[in-house]
């Protein structure tokens, strides 16, 4: 666990549940129902890793993988506002990649072995990792090959954080209703793809009105317990 720095996910609440922050040299998993805060949280960690060590970034730049086209400018010019950051020099720090299909989203990431290290990347992100796996390998039919590409693509993503010493950040979306869902126990709730990868995994679930939930699952070096934190139009805050 040598040289590994922490990027604060601008909830003091939320850093002080994960020890400090989102760790370099690992993966984290940020899990959930539609609208839990997935997306937000990785539009708000690719504006914070820009941010100087002293204001809990890493004065670094991201790479955000999008596979379901979601991510929004916008969302990223309102979150450097509310830090007091320059919107459009914020927005050159990060390098969005659209992933087609899984072996796209294999190949960037193949890509990103030479390209992290010659542009000062500290933070990579991809929103979701699963959705083109689990929609080109649907049911339970195809449930062992699916998880075994899932299970490769997150070695590699595993291999760039150690590599490089940065931290990667990874979105699976799962079922309010895992029942409808049988058969398929990543989708749900609770069926996180970090089973057989190391790495830090985190349930968010929404509660009253811009109140999210998050709650860290299998990390006996965290403490217990949930963190609150409220979904802005600057961003993630306490
Ligand atoms: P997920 O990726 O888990 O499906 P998102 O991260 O996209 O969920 O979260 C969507 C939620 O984020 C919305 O329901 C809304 O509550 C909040 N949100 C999105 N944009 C804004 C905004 N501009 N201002 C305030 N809240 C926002
Ligand atoms: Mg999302």
């Amino acid at each position: 666990r040598l040289n590994i720095k922490k990027i604060t996910t601008g909830s003091k609440s939320l850093d002080d549940l994960l020890g400090g922050g989102i760790e370099t040299k690992t993966i984290t998993e940020f899990y959930g129902e539609y609208g839990s805060g997935k997306t937000q949280i990785c539009h708000q960690l690719s504006v914070n890793v820009q941010l100087p060590p002293e204001r809990g970034g890493l004065s670094g730049k991201a790479v955000y993988v999008d596979t379901e086209g979601t991510f929004r400018w916008e969302r990223i010019e309102a979150m450097a506002r509310g830090l007091g950051l320059e919107p459009d020099q914020v927005m050159d720090n990060i390098f969005y990649m659209r992933a087609y299909n899984s072996d796209h989203q294999v190949s960037i990431i193949d890509d990103l072995f030479t390209f992290v290290p010659k542009n000062d990347v500290r933070l990579v992100v991809v929103d979701s990792v699963t959705s083109h796996f689990r929609a080109e390998f649907p049911g339970r039919e195809h449930l062992a090959e699916r998880q075994q590409k899932l299970n490769a693509h997150l070695h590699q993503l595993m291999r760039l954080a150690e590599a490089f010493n940065i931290a990667v950040v990874v979105t699976n979306q799962v079922m309010a209703r895992p029942d409808v869902f049988y058969g398929d126990p990543t989708t749900a709730v609770g069926g996180h793809v970090l089973a057989h990868t190391p790495g830090v995994r985190v349930q968010l679930r929404r509660s009253k009105g811009n109140k999210r939930i998050a709650r860290v699952v299998d990390a006996p070096h965290l403490p217990e317990g949930e963190a609150v934190f409220v979904i802005t139009e600057e961003g993630i805050r306490d």
